[in-house]
């Protein structure tokens, strides 16, 4: 199920077939216990599980982003893409994969910002082909206000915009590669004010000086085992609805 470890043969034989997944993610910093590659992670590992319910294939992820706001490009590590460059990466990926035999698409978002520059490339993508179905995703768009309820049951939820490197995402990467987590450098922490409105460069009171906005120590393995499998489950849904 993952492209890259096929063989041009085996690829052939299944391209058309199944549904391809595509993980869109980032090189961004996620705090001090978290790796730079956390929105990587998350999609793909979330893709592989989706995989073992239904047809799909795992093309490898796109590993960068578009620039992360609130920040986060001043902290040494987030290495970010132009929004042109994340258009045309996409837009190259899903026509040739398209070119192969490829009709049935889902992209499955890890970072917040992406969101537009990946639906841009989609719609460049539909105005070409005519007999292509492509979803766009993102994980934390498929959470239930009831499993949010639970999750944040004690820390209390402060939005999604917050939960970088907090709760959600230090779980599942607990539970999906917990050899990536530094356990004995989780912490909570927030920025001095969080204005509704962005300046640019950011001010420094505007930034958390860890890189984590929110309460990570409230993460656990167990809570992201029960995220991980409310979130495949969504996803299985709605590749057999919409795909
Ligand atoms: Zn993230
Ligand atoms: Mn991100």
């Amino acid at each position: 199920m993952l492209v890259e470890h096929m063989t041009w043969e085996e690829y052939r034989d299944e391209v058309a077939r199944r549904i391809i997944i595509l993980p869109v993610g980032s090189l961004e910093q996620h705090g001090p216990h978290l790796p730079l590659n956390v929105d990587v992670v998350i999609p793909t590992s979330l893709a592989k599980t989706v995989c073992e319910e239904l047809d799909g294939m795992v093309l490898p992820p796109i590993s960068y982003g578009y620039k992360a706001q609130g920040g986060g490009q001043l902290f040494p590590g987030t290495t970010s893409l132009d929004g042109t460059t994340l258009i045309n990466l996409t837009l190259d990926i899903l026509r040739e994969t398209y070119r192969h035999g490829g009709r049935r698409f889902l992209v499955l978002n890890g970072h917040y910002e992406n969101t537009a520059f990946v639906t841009e490339a989609v719609e460049l993508f539909g105005r070409a082909v005519n007999d292509a179905t492509v979803v766009i995703l993102s994980w934390w768009d498929q959470v239930s206000d009831e499993m949010v309820d639970e999750l944040f049951a004690e820390a209390g939820f402060p939005g999604w915009e917050l939960e970088h490197a907090a709760v959600t995402e230090t779980s599942l990467v607990q539970y999906f590669a917990p050899e990536l987590v530094r356990e004995d450098r989780i912490l909570d922490d927030q920025s001095e004010r969080m204005p509704k409105y962005s300046v640019f460069p950011p001010p420094d009171d505007t930034l958390p000086k860890s890189g984590v906005p929110y309460k990570a120590t409230h993460a656990s393995r167990e809570k992201g085992e029960q995220l991980a499998k409310h979130v495949v489950d969504a996803i299985v849904q709605i590749a057999r609805q919409e795909l």
